[in-house]
């Protein structure tokens, strides 16, 4: 079976760095972006197994690549787990309507980030499975 491939979009250096380090140790093929307009184009070319996608970005923002990426049916069925600083309330029900089918808050947990993203995409599949 070929290594899920997971996409990571998140323009803090040392953030990506730690993202990066767990999902390779983790077995994960890991690809970056570090703007939403590269991470867009990325994610239409490659299709990766799920986005992990920062809120706060320079340009455009992390919600509305969300909705692009909904909205264009080459990419609509990749799940995207939004990343944010933001512990605000109402934030996890902005991401949702942004289309963001999974929230974690950042600082990111190193001891769970690979299980944590691992569930979601078994947890999609699931979800797929039931409607093939
Ligand atoms: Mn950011």
């Amino acid at each position: 079976m070929p290594l899920p491939k997971v996409l990571v979009v998140e323009d803090n250096p040392a953030n990506m760095e730690l993202v990066y380090d767990l999902l390779t140790v983790a077995g994960y093929h890991v690809l970056t972006a570090t703007t939403a307009e590269r991470a867009i184009k990325l994610a239409s070319t490659v299709k990766p197994d799920l986005v992990l996608m920062d809120i706060g970005l320079p340009g455009m923002d992390g919600l509305e690549a969300t909705r692009r990426l909904k909205r264009n049916p080459t990419t609509a069925a990749i799940p995207i787990v939004c990343l944010t600083a933001h512990a605000m309330h109402g934030d996890e029900a902005r991401a949702r309507r942004a289309g963001c089918d999974g929230y974690l808050t950042k600082p990111l947990d190193a001891r769970s980030l690979a299980d944590d993203v691992a569930e979601f995409i078994v947890g999609i599949e699931h979800t797929n499975d039931d409607h093939d």
